[in-house]
């Protein structure tokens, strides 16, 4: 007898951060079309994207530009090493990612002084798989670099609390969150944390619970701040600084989308540059328009409004920027560590020096990602894209006020076309639902009956919407988030 696809996937697939004894206990939706913001699966069901198939997918599927672009490319070659080989889309799309990089007006580069004119500086482009790769790759260039250039003290690297970088060792390592991290301790090396500027669950918050997003009526003095400042003078003091600070700008994904207050950013990467730590963005979940326009939330007059960068919002030039998800508009598995001239030079000697950068795989700089990835970025910044972008961006913020009739909406948090919205036992103690309670999945679930797709953080519920999405979509969407939050309290 022959085995449908589900049972095959059943009997075969190991699912990443899946619990699988879980996933064999019902059948499991199978995808097998896409079409802009919809996923049909193998019984005709139809569904929106709504966390845009784990945060990669920007201007929907089956895009007639992005298809177009890759059947060109797939009709010269799909795929060379470049490992001593060179291609046309791989050079420009290079070309393409540094100069956009390097747009930023003013404000905290490499060049150390805020508020003075930055030359751009990000200027070398290094081609990987997916996020875990793009931020190992800057991990291991930071890491010589800091050997090269500091002499022979162990590196070091500060990261924020609950961070995600990645599942590869190096990756991970620069993770702080016990759930993933912890059973692999013993693999990992030891980097420290820092405060992330949480407002709704922080410590030095001192405004009751609102029906608002806590970073507007959170009632500090910026302590969080002051942690970072405390925590890079410690480490100076040892005589052996940070080696690099390690971010995601804007808004921190898989820590539970959790969004900096303005101004943060800037005022964290001043503090690591002036101990002459490096900036490490990841980008992977942030870059290529995620964080909007600034309609939603506004960021300093000076920032870059139509940048792809979130790190651009805050007027920050980091030396290393990790690109990922979105860099083929969600089509192929691709990633670019960007990298300073400043790095890349400390790389450079006589090939006896062995001071190349020994890192590299086998699919870098493939061919077809690259052609994907240029006529990705070619629609996002095309006029009628941005004008959607910005219709969608004002509709998600009207639609998220709606959520708060539901008492279980403790704190929502929007950057851009990122909304996080935190789920909570009671909104007036911000009490949260015990994990094992399930709140997140069980909400994700009930969506899904709906015919609306996404996927939890703990009890963050994720929105994420395909550029492409319509307004219609877009409150089909929340609307099935306030009736999938009412099914909690049956
Ligand atoms: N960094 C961030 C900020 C991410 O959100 C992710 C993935 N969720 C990664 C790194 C790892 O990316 P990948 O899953 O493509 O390895």
């Amino acid at each position: 007898m022959r085995l449908t696809l589900a049972q095959l996937d059943q009997k075969y697939i190991w699912h990443p951060f899946t619990q699988m004894r879980d996933w064999l206990r019902r059948e499991p939706i199978v995808i097998v079309e896409g079409a802009g913001a919809l996923l049909r699966d193998a019984r005709g069901n139809e569904y929106l994207d709504a966390n845009s198939s784990i945060w990669t997918n920007l201007h929907g599927h089956n895009h007639p530009k992005i298809n177009a672009a890759i059947r060109s490319q797939l009709k010269k070659i799909a795929h060379s090493s470049a490992l001593g080989l060179a291609s046309e889309p791989a050079s420009r799309l290079a070309e393409k990612l540094a100069r956009a990089a390097g747009r930023i007006p003013a404000g905290v580069g490499p060049a150390g002084k805020s508020g003075q004119p930055n030359v751009p500086k990000l200027q070398r482009v290094f081609f990987s798989d997916d996020g875990s790769t793009a931020m190992e790759a800057a991990l291991k260039m930071a890491h010589q670099f800091a050997l090269r250039t500091r002499g022979p003290a162990n590196p070091r690297f500060l990261s924020l609390d609950a961070a995600y970088h990645g599942d590869t060792i190096g990756a991970a390592s620069l993770g702080h969150i016990d759930l993933f991290h912890k059973s692999f301790a013993g693999l990992l090396f030891k980097s420290d944390t820092v405060m992330s500027p949480y407002c709704y669950r922080c410590p030095f918050n001192r405004a009751k619970p609102e029906r608002a997003d806590a970073r507007d009526y959170r009632k500090c003095n910026w302590e969080c701040v002051g942690k970072i400042e405390e925590k890079f003078a410690k480490q100076s003091k040892k005589g052996n600084p940070y080696a690099a600070f390690v971010f995601e700008p804007i808004i921190q994904g898989a820590a539970g989308m959790i969004a900096q207050p303005s101004g943060w950013l800037f005022r964290a990467s001043q503090i690591a540059r002036s101990h002459g730590a490096q900036l490490i963005a990841d980008e992977v979940m942030t870059a290529f328009g995620r964080t909007g326009f600034g309609t939603s939330t506004p960021r300093p007059p000076t920032a870059s409004p139509s940048s792809w960068f979130a790190c651009h919002r805050e007027n920050v030039e980091p030396d290393f920027l990790a690109l990922a998800k979105g860099l083929t508009g969600g089509y192929l598995p691709m990633a670019a560590t960007l990298a300073t001239g400043e790095v890349f030079d400390a790389f450079l000697g006589e090939y006896e020096d062995f001071k190349t950068f020994f890192h590299g795989h086998s699919y870098t700089a493939n061919q077809l990602g690259a052609a994907a990835a240029l006529a990705s970025l070619e629609i996002l910044d095309s006029g009628p894209c941005r004008a959607a972008r910005r219709i969608l961006e004002q509709t998600l913020a009207q639609e998220l006020k709606s959520l708060w009739a539901a008492p279980e909406v403790g704190d929502i948090r929007q950057e851009g076309l990122i909304a996080g919205v935190e789920l909570v036992k009671n909104w007036k103690t911000r009490q949260p639902f015990d994990l094992r309670e399930r709140a997140g999945i069980r909400v994700c679930e009930a969506m899904a009956r709906r015919g609306v797709l996404t996927r939890p953080v703990g009890n963050v519920i994720v929105l994420m919407p395909p550029y492409c999405t319509t307004v219609p979509q877009l409150k089909q969407a929340s609307a099935a988030l306030l009736a999938a939050i009412g099914e909690l309290r049956k």
